[in-house]
């Protein structure tokens, strides 16, 4: 099973690389954002809290998102690969996910690290709330969601760097050219 996390500040493209990657490759897709939505969606304990948390912009606390993504994980076990698609976001995080997957008898294969500076994620993000109707997508919540991706989410670069997994690959151009770079970075781990 080749896991692959894709890594970036909200806006990075993420999800759109995400979907390319689910069409070539046929992983699986797990995204924690996703995942919360629908949990907010349908009123459950767990949505109920993070609302408030996905509403200012602010990280839901590690120890329920670990918990959360123990149990995506388990209903992945016969996977080809799986795409990590907005975790980890934090150290704590990416402790947890590497264990995680040891005790499953994997690892992470690569980190997929999309890129793009605040400028463009500011445009891309404004432009985005105007479709996608994300309660987070509006100029005051995205300004503090890039403060705790360079506060909080970034340093886990040099976590995956120390670990000899990390790619960057410059997330801007069309989405084509940004997949091919995914793609290759793709192929050199498996
Ligand atoms: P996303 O769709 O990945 O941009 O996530 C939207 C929001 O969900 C984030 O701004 C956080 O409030 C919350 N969230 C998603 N993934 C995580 C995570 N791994 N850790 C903490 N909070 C998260």
């Amino acid at each position: 099973m080749t896991n692959v996390v894709i890594f970036g500040a909200p806006g990075s493209g993420k999800g759109t690389q995400s979907e390319l990657i689910i069409k070539k490759y046929g992983f699986d897709h797990i995204s924690t954002g996703d995942v919360l939505r629908a949990e907010m969606k349908n009123e459950t304990e767990l949505g109920k809290i993070a609302k408030d948390y996905i509403a200012k912009g602010a990280l839901v606390p590690d120890d329920l998102i670990i918990n959360m993504l123990a149990n995506v994980l388990d209903s992945k076990k016969n996977s080809k690969g799986v795409i990590f698609d907005g975790f980890p976001r934090t150290i704590p995080q990416g402790e947890a996910l590497n264990k995680m997957l040891a005790e499953r008898g994997c690892k992470v294969d690569v980190v997929l690290s999309l890129e793009v500076d605040d400028a463009e994620l500011m445009d891309r993000l404004i432009k985005r709330g105007q479709i996608s109707g994300r309660s987070d997508d509006n100029a005051e919540t995205i300004k503090s969601r890039l403060e705790v991706y360079h506060g909080q989410t970034s340093p886990l670069k040099q976590f995956y760097i120390e670990q000899g997994i990390l790619a960057s690959i410059k997330g801007t151009g069309s989405i084509e050219e940004i997949f091919e770079r995914v793609s290759k970075a793709i192929d050199a781990c498996k």
